[in-house]
């Protein structure tokens, strides 16, 4: 059998050949403890501090890098965040309805400390209402959670206009720029961002928090007092040195991807034009084409197209057999979400992957 087609880049993106190198000399010959005074220590702690500078490019100046082990992690801690404020007499988290489980579960969680967490709806583009926003925060929000780039219909959000509303009120605004990291511009103006290598051509295992340096966060992970005493126990040159390479690549090479990018979308949407988008067309990031057919089975047709590897909703969602929480906070209806498949394109695709995976696809659609 020939190599499956690869079009689920929003679950994880190979790792790029680049990274690979980088990473090797750290995993066979640098076995030195980052956190060691001596001259084993001092050369991987040098090389963490590399690629922590490298993941913090995209990002305002006045902030650091914090590794954790995934984004979700570094979403936890950020949420943290919330506890100072809650002193305050700020008990109000907002995060929008079509959050990654990352945010919106973490949010959730803060209700056994005594917060009020407000899920707040989008339109039917998968785009949030500025107005309808601005009359949900008030003096008692403590945090505003908004995504970059949504991981199952690639809608981009007014992140800079949401953190001007969140401050007009006083509350942080955390961003997940896990989609969108490397791909779409950070606005200068948020307070936290997470982001997560495997994402990004980078290694599993590794993630970030970008957090302005007046930020308190308590620590989540107690111990030897790593990262700023907030996340102990000792880091991974090679991770590190895996991240902060990918990260420096999508800069290098953000021209090129998008071009790339743009040039698959274009013949996907054509190939793929009997089928209705789900999300804003043109605020969005093109990479990602969250489609549905009426009447389609598609836990059928993935099983029917095993030679393309997509998804039916966001890989969580998929895989818990619960029906889509974004589709369904668009309006989609039960019939419409299961009707509805995601085709994530990357750096290594290419025309003919999508021209292949689109016969197939098509094929199995038609024939149900
Ligand atoms: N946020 C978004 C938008 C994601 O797509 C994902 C991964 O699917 C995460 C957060 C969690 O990232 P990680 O796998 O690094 O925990």
């Amino acid at each position: 059998m020939t190599e499956p087609i690869y079009l689920d880049n929003q679950a994880t993106t190979p790792l790029a050949p680049e990274v690979f190198e980088a990473m090797v000399p750290w995993l066979r010959d640098n076995y030195g403890n980052p956190h060691s005074t001596h001259v084993f220590g001092r050369k991987a702690a040098a090389a963490v501090e590399i690629a922590r500078e490298q993941v913090a490019a995209p990002f305002p100046d006045a902030g650091h890098v914090l590794f954790t082990g995934t984004a979700t992690e570094a979403i936890n801690l950020a949420m943290g965040a919330v506890l100072e404020l809650q002193e305050q007499g700020r008990n109000k988290i907002i995060v929008l309805a079509t959050e990654h489980a990352a945010v919106r579960d973490t949010a959730i969680a803060c209700e056994r400390k005594g917060f009020d967490v407000l899920l707040h709806p989008v339109e039917s583009d998968g785009l949030i209402d500025l107005d309808a926003l601005a009359a949900a925060i008030d003096r008692k929000t403590a945090l505003v959670g908004a995504m970059l780039v949504n991981n199952e219909i690639g809608v981009i959000q007014p992140i800079e206009a949401i953190a001007e509303l969140a401050h007009a009120k006083g509350a942080l605004m955390l961003c997940d720029a896990v989609q969108g990291y490397g791909r779409v511009e950070i606005p200068g103006n948020i307070d936290m961002a997470a982001v997560s290598a495997h994402k990004i051509y980078g290694p599993k295992g590794i993630g970030a928090l970008w957090v302005r340096d007046d930020i308190d966060i308590p620590p989540l992970v107690h111990g030897g007092g790593q990262e700023h005493g907030v996340r102990s126990g000792t880091l991974s040159p090679a991770l590190c040195v895996g991240m902060g390479s990918a990260a420096s690549l999508c800069i290098l090479r953000a021209q090129q991807d998008a071009e790339h990018i743009e040039a698959l979308a274009m013949h996907a949407k054509r190939l793929f034009s009997d089928w209705t988008i789900n999300g804003d067309e043109t605020q969005r990031y093109r990479g990602n084409l969250n489609i549905r057919r009426e009447g389609l089975d598609v836990a059928r047709l993935v099983s029917d197209v095993r030679e393309v590897a997509f998804s039916a909703g966001s890989a969580c969602a998929s895989g818990s057999g619960r029906p889509s929480h974004v589709l369904t906070a668009i309006g989609l209806k039960p019939a419409q979400v299961k009707s509805s498949i995601r085709l994530g394109f990357g750096r290594y695709n290419s025309l003919q992957d999508i021209e292949m995976a689109a016969k197939l696809i098509n094929r199995a659609a038609e024939a149900q």
